[in-house]
């Protein structure tokens, strides 16, 4: 399920709410007690919705369901039926007595049943259905319209069918049904399975009949009425032909074809990836509500058929779920991940094979800096996906850390592994139940690859991993040269180390060559030495994105002068000469950067994140790097002191120490970019440096250091400068482009700056020591 107005409420919440609580978990053991299903087991179900009435918001029908006890001695049967009143009940067709106390239904046979019985209970009810309180989910009323959505968010437990009619209401049970609905002859019914007719009930209404051949957990056979235009298509399947059905409002049938444009193209993707199709037919119905993967007959929201592809992500999320959730169904609540998790990878699986890799890379990059940011905000806490509180189960944890968690295990197998080992466990408990434990031991077995350390980390650990190369130590060997590498793991609000890691390690030569390998380590750090068939300029971890860890990385090659924005780096480069064309990435690990060796009581490195300069640089490459800080957001924690001033620190690799560089700041004391003007391969990190310690006196905009006027000048200004020590003076534009560098021995100093070559517009002027610190800044407008 995928409900958009539940996106928009986890943004909402999002700006409300920061807070972060670190939960831990560490087998499947504490699964969903499954209470109705351990004793009887529904076979088939026989759905009758007689009146559907849209005036009053109610349903009368009955349904029969043909039970067998799974233990001896039972003296009573227990269903689900909530909210509905029961008219009467009849076991093997004579009337029975019964309680409907809250949302159990208890019938009494009258006799005491045991394994080898089978019985028919019918229950007859009418009344005014349930809709969870979220208004997504239960059986709902919408205009001219009804439908049911199988679960809701906020109902505990979420499963609903028991909302429309009496039943065994959890993911495990799984029961063939006929579901009769009977409208006006002006509407349509839809709901799983295949129509089989179309009867005569009265001269003004008829009875849709449809009947599935694949067995379902309740929350997944669903009934929609409406006014519906019908388009009709057909898919041929490795497994032969799908019919296709499109139930839509008459206003937007014209809307069906852009929209599913690209339909049967995912279908075949879905097939070559996940096996046959495993329904009878692939079926989409409007409703007001949703989206909600009922099994061949998908509730899918108005706002989805716009005509446009803009939505396919969206329509082809539910269309997973016929593999992921209803050809295999969760076992419980806390496995929900291996549901929505896997739809929303599949989501980024469509895009890339209908639009190709870089653009599904985008798509789980953008979802992993949302995932690192947010999830831990909307979720109230650091969850591991397997084992989420119920009332987060349709939360981002589950769908968007799950989908990354899935990423990176399609990567740590590697793609064929990976999908033979998907296509063999969707066989093996195809129509059944699965919990994260069978995954996870089913594919250790079918691929050979032990997975417990990999679920340890991902699947049962809140938080995030983080991965990075210390440093790369080359020397010249018989063929080429031995590089040594040392990686380092970093951990985000989890405790545990991960073992067994895979990291790929891409080995760049000056000559734009690649050698990648792998490396597989355990615990806080790992090295290997490889053998690498030219001189490496560098050696850059998981370059091609494969893990998702707390870490956003982007790559570009300049070839051109000017402004390149790494987005999702929270850094920008500046290029101010460009003679060949430099490969440059840059990762922003959200994670500390590690401390310094020899420590500097004035200075606090962030707690919080530090980025990564990698490529393959040339002499005649020279640009500035802009990196972004935030008092009150991204470095709330790092200038706390009243005597605290915000720097930037740069060391080349693991093996130096951090030291302070001189920068530049463009925008205010609370928001804005260092700059620092020669970008050089390395870590970068803020640092809060603490003034009372005397060190450099960092201060900004003392105003006796630095006088400019007129302003605004036209042409001309007179700068005055009182420089503590020996000092410069750096003219920034606009777009932090260093204009001009001034400078300045001890003392007072006079003197006039024509802005004539470059033209009217906002300058900065900052004034620092030659060691870096800050005296005062001005802006200064040019007309
Ligand atoms: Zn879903």
């Amino acid at each position: 399920m995928k409900s958009l107005k539940f996106i928009a409420f986890l943004t909402f919440f999002l700006l409300l709410h920061y807070a972060g609580t670190v939960y831990s978990q560490n087998s499947c053991s504490t699964a969903t007690k499954i209470i109705y299903s351990d004793s009887l087991d529904a076979i088939h179900y026989d759905i009758h919705l007689e009146d559907i009435n849209l005036t009053n918001k109610t349903i009368r029908g009955y349904t029969e369901v043909i039970l067998t006890p799974k233990v001896n001695g039972l003296s009573s049967i227990k269903l689900e039926l909530e909210q509905l009143i029961v008219d009467s009940v009849k076991v093997d067709q004579v009337i029975k007595s019964y309680s409907h106390e809250g949302n159990t239904l208890t019938v009494f046979p009258g006799s005491t049943l045991g394994i080898s019985d089978t019985l028919a209970v019918r229950v007859y009810y009418h009344g005014t259905t349930f809709v969870d309180p979220s208004q997504c989910g239960g059986f709902q009323f919408s205009g001219n319209y009804a439908f049911n959505l199988g679960v809701g968010f906020n109902s505990i437990p979420h499963n609903l069918g028991k909302a429309w009619f009496p039943c065994i209401d959890d993911f495990r049970d799984r029961a063939l049904y006929d579901v009769y609905i009977t409208v006006p002859n002006s509407m349509k019914a839809t709901s799983g399975g295949l129509l089989q007719d179309v009867t005569v009930n009265t001269s003004s209404a008829r009875t849709w009949h449809w009947k599935t051949t694949y067995s379902l957990p309740t929350y997944l056979i669903s009934a929609s009425i409406g006014a519906y235009s019908l388009v009709t298509d057909t898919y041929n399947g490795i497994a032969g032909q799908v019919p296709i059905t499109l139930y839509c409002r008459p206003t937007d049938s014209l809307k069906v074809e852009g929209t599913f444009q690209h339909l049967k193209n995912i279908l075949g993707i879905y097939e070559d990836h996940f096996g046959p199709y495993p329904f009878e037919r692939v079926g989409y119905t409007a409703t007001a509500e949703g989206a909600m993967e009922h099994a061949a007959n998908i509730s899918y929201p108005y706002s989805g058929w716009d005509g446009t592809t803009s939505n396919e992500w969206w329509y082809a999320h539910e269309l997973s779920h016929m593999w992921f959730g209803d050809k295999v169904t969760c076992a419980s609540a806390e496995d929900m991940w291996l549901n929505e998790g896997w739809a929303v990878w599949c989501e980024s699986l469509t895009l890339e094979f209908l639009y190709g890799k870089d653009v599904s890379t985008e798509y789980l990059r953008n979802k992993l800096k949302n995932v690192i940011l947010n999830t831990h905000v909307t979720d109230d806490g650091y969850y591991p996906v397997y084992g989420i509180p119920q009332t987060i189960t349709y939360g981002s944890t589950v769908y968007e850390k799950g989908a990354q968690v899935t990423h990176t295990l399609r990567n740590y197998l590697g793609d064929e592994l990976f999908f033979n080992g998907i296509k063999a466990y969707l066989q093996h408990f195809a129509y059944q139940p699965a919990s994260t434990c069978d995954l996870r031991d089913f594919l250790s077995s079918y691929t050979g690859v032990d997975l417990d350390d990999f679920f340890n980390a991902w699947v049962f650990s809140p938080g995030f991993l983080n991965f990075s190369v210390g440093y790369m130590q080359a020397t010249p060997s018989a063929s080429g040269y031995d590089v040594k590498v040392e990686v380092n793991q970093k951990l985000l609000e989890t405790t545990e180390y991960a073992n067994s890691n895979h990291l790929e390690i891409t080995f760049l030569g000056k000559n734009w060559q690649q050698y990648t390998d792998t490396l597989i380590f355990s615990g806080k750090q790992g090295n290997k030495t490889f053998h690498v068939p030219f001189e490496p300029a560098d050696a850059i971890s998981d370059l091609h994105e494969k893990v998702s860890d707390a870490a956003i990385d982007r790559i570009f090659v300049i070839k051109n002068t000017g402004e390149i924005d790494f987005s999702g780096t929270y850094s920008k480069v500046l290029t101010n000469q460009v003679t060949d064309s430099v490969f440059v990435r840059i990762t922003h690990n959200w994670v500390a950067p590690d401390a310094m060796k020899v420590a500097n009581p004035a200075i606090r490195l962030s707690d919080a994140r530090y980025w990564k300069v990698q490529g393959i640089f040339n002499p005649g490459f020279k640009a500035n790097g802009k990196f972004f800080f935030s008092k009150s957001g991204l470095d709330k924690n790092l200038l706390t002191g009243p005597n605290d001033s915000i720097i930037i620190l740069y060391r080349p690799d693991s093996r130096g120490d951090w030291m302070r560089v001189p920068f530049t700041r463009l925008g205010t004391s609370n928001i804005g970019y260092l700059i620092v003007d020669s970008l050089a391969k390395g870590e970068y990190t803020l640092a809060a440096l603490d003034k009372s310690y005397g060190m450099a006196e960092p201060c900004i905009n003392n105003k006796s250091r630095l006088k400019i006027y007129p302003n605004p000048a036209h042409e001309y200004c007179t700068i005055e400068v009182d420089a503590p020590d020996p000092s410069i003076l750096t003219v920034v534009d606009s777009k932090g482009s260093i204009l001009d560098k001034m400078p300045f021995r001890p003392g007072k100093h006079e003197l006039t700056w024509s802005s004539s070559s470059r033209g009217p517009g906002v300058y900065y002027f900052h004034l620092s020591t030659l060691s870096g610190a800050d005296l005062s800044s001005e802006k200064m407008i040019f007309n």
